[in-house]
């Protein structure tokens, strides 16, 4: 049975790990579990090999819808994530799911959940101040108020981690995979490009305000392009040395971009030119990389939907 005491005593009440002002990083049971029986639900339907065999057909079952929907942009799934970080009761099927994971899942997670924060958080909190303040003023954005809540947990979709709203009482929600994050670089760059996804809303408005003014329409992902830039450079400026290769340079994420990102958007950062002779140029340059890009594909009707797809549905 499930006692109110019991899921207080493993989500809001629980003791924070580690603060820093700007972050509040914790390994948390529930939004653990919620993320687990999500990706196994998953598992089940591809046919893969389950990592829990023992949890009950049934509880995957009210998972099915979830496991097709994005973690990102579906809002039922987001609205379920949050309403645990608020503290609300799981529901029925998380709860019948706590036992068998408690058991045999959640002690070596939770070991692990807990070894990456002892290893990342100390080097996010000494220069987070700094790097926040750096991020901000790059892209004429304010921070919200409060501190930005990183849930540690695997099972983050086909993403390293992800970002959405703002949960009571949090300046944003991040849930970040240990695994996938375990090089403390990689960690260190996507904790703050995950902090610049609680203001992307705030970036692109400036790109789309000057967008309009020269008469185009900002390119598709630019906004994005531009999160990783920021965030790399800032990251190593933080940690100086010689063979830190930003995330998106190491793994070839917006390529497109990245001549216009050097040659307009990089003079801004180094503070050679202003953010709005930045921003032009780059919305003027982000074009001719984009001539040759593939932006459909067709699927299938099986096809099951990946986080960050833009699904163009054909009738008839
Ligand atoms: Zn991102």
């Amino acid at each position: 049975m499930f006692s109110r005491r019991q899921f207080l005593g493993t989500s809001l009440a629980a003791p924070l790990l580690s603060a820093s002002p700007r972050f509040r990083f914790r390994s948390d049971f529930w939004i653990n579990l919620h993320h687990f029986v999500r990706a196994e639900a998953r598992r089940r339907m591809l046919g893969a090999t389950r990592a829990l065999p023992s949890l009950e057909d049934s509880v995957l079952e009210t998972y099915e819808r979830h496991a097709r929907a994005s973690l990102i942009f579906d809002k039922e799934l987001v609205a379920l994530k949050d309403a645990l970080v608020e503290g609300s009761r799981p529901s029925q099927a998380l709860q019948r799911a706590a036992d068998v994971y408690r058991d045999q899942i959640w002690p070596s997670q939770d070991r692990e959940n807990r070894f990456w924060i002892e290893r990342v958080e100390p080097s996010v909190a000494r220069d987070s101040p700094r790097v926040m303040k750096q991020l901000g003023s790059a892209y004429g954005a304010k921070w919200l108020k409060g501190a930005i809540l990183v849930d540690v947990c695997p099972d983050t979709g086909p993403t390293l981690a992800y970002t959405t709203g703002r949960p009571r009482g949090t300046a944003g929600h991040v849930v970040i995979d240990p695994g996938r994050c375990a090089e403390l670089d990689v960690a260190f760059e996507i904790v703050f490009h995950e902090a610049s996804h609680t203001v992307d809303d705030q970036i692109v408005a400036a790109l789309n305000g000057v967008a309009a003014r020269v008469g185009r329409k900002a390119p598709e992902d630019l906004w994005h392009a531009i999160i990783f830039h920021t965030a790399g450079f800032a990251a190593s400026r933080a940690r100086p040395r010689p063979d830190f290769v930003p995330y998106a340079r190491r793994f070839n994420i917006h390529p497109q971009f990245w001549r216009a990102l050097d040659d307009h958007w990089q003079p801004w950062l180094e503070g050679k030119i202003s953010r709005g002779e930045a921003l032009e140029g780059l919305v003027r340059a982000a074009y001719a990389g984009l001539r040759g890009t593939p932006l459909l594909r067709l699927e299938g009707k099986e096809y099951i939907v990946q986080d960050g797809d833009v699904l163009v549905i054909r009738h008839g």
